[in-house]
């Protein structure tokens, strides 16, 4: 039996899916994994875009929105990939508990899973908080006003500092969050891995939590995983190949 049949059969069985994603899942959408050569932090130096930074001073938060006009454009401009499409069609059929990611791209909403379906580990970049009323602002006001020549956006309303929603370095993780991802993995059925390396915290230990909870594990990724030993099905292949095979593969299995 080939490793797509196997993952089809495993879907097939499973009603309560939960799909995790990491970088390797965006890459196939043309952004570069944060950590990987070429990727945003080989340009950039993370220690300079921590959260303590960007509460300390007023120059560093001119330094990070310059450094975000670098950053949006490839966020923006990405469309989701066969892969994303692949996880939403499990939504359609009735498969996908949700989805946990460690992306900001908000690839997953825009390939037509629904936003309460969808868990951000680390924030998103397509909205900016507020950090004193805690006022949202879709990302793009802000980025414009950034463009036409604002170097340290404020809100309007308080006068407050803006941030993009995303999770930065030094910041602590979303509690509801990382709860509400603990829980839903030990309630999957099967939890799906897709481009992640699962060594960050807390995506290291929530396959281990699906897996102790009865869940079958499967990791698809192009490179090996601290984890690969648990994965009842490992693929070491593209995402949006894999996924889209097998969401064809099950679904012809259904009408069957
Ligand atoms: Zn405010």
């Amino acid at each position: 039996m080939n490793q797509i049949d196997a993952l089809s059969d495993l879907v097939v069985q499973s009603g309560k899916i939960v799909v995790f994603t990491g970088a390797g899942i965006s890459t196939e959408s043309g952004i570069p994994d944060f950590r990987s050569p070429g990727g945003i932090w080989d340009k950039f130096d993370p220690n300079e875009f921590t959260y303590q930074k960007f509460l300390s001073s007023e120059a560093n938060r001119e330094n990070y929105w310059q450094f975000s006009r670098d950053f949006w454009p490839t966020i923006v401009n990405a469309q989701p990939n066969p892969g994303h499409y692949a996880i939403a069609e499990l939504y359609k059929i009735d498969k996908l508990d949700c989805v946990i990611t460690q992306n900001v791209d908000g690839l997953h909403q825009e390939s037509g899973v629904p936003e309460d379906r969808v868990i951000e580990l680390h924030g998103t970049a397509r909205w900016v908080n507020c950090l004193q009323c805690g006022k949202r602002y879709p990302r793009q006001e802000i980025q414009d006003r950034v463009e036409m020549g604002e170097k340290v956006p404020v809100c309007d309303a308080c006068a407050g500092m803006l941030k993009p929603a995303t999770i930065s370095f030094g910041q602590p993780m979303p509690e509801r969050e990382t709860r509400e991802a603990e829980a839903r993995s030990s309630a999957c059925d099967l939890f799906l891995v897709a481009g992640s390396s699962l060594v960050v915290y807390p995506a290291a230990q929530m396959p281990l939590i699906a897996k102790s909870s009865g869940a079958r594990l499967v990791i698809v990724n192009l490179a090996a995983t601290p984890h690969d030993g648990y994965a009842d099905v490992l693929i070491n292949e593209k995402i949006g190949p894999t996924l889209s095979s097998m969401v064809n593969e099950v679904k012809s299995r259904m009408e069957k």
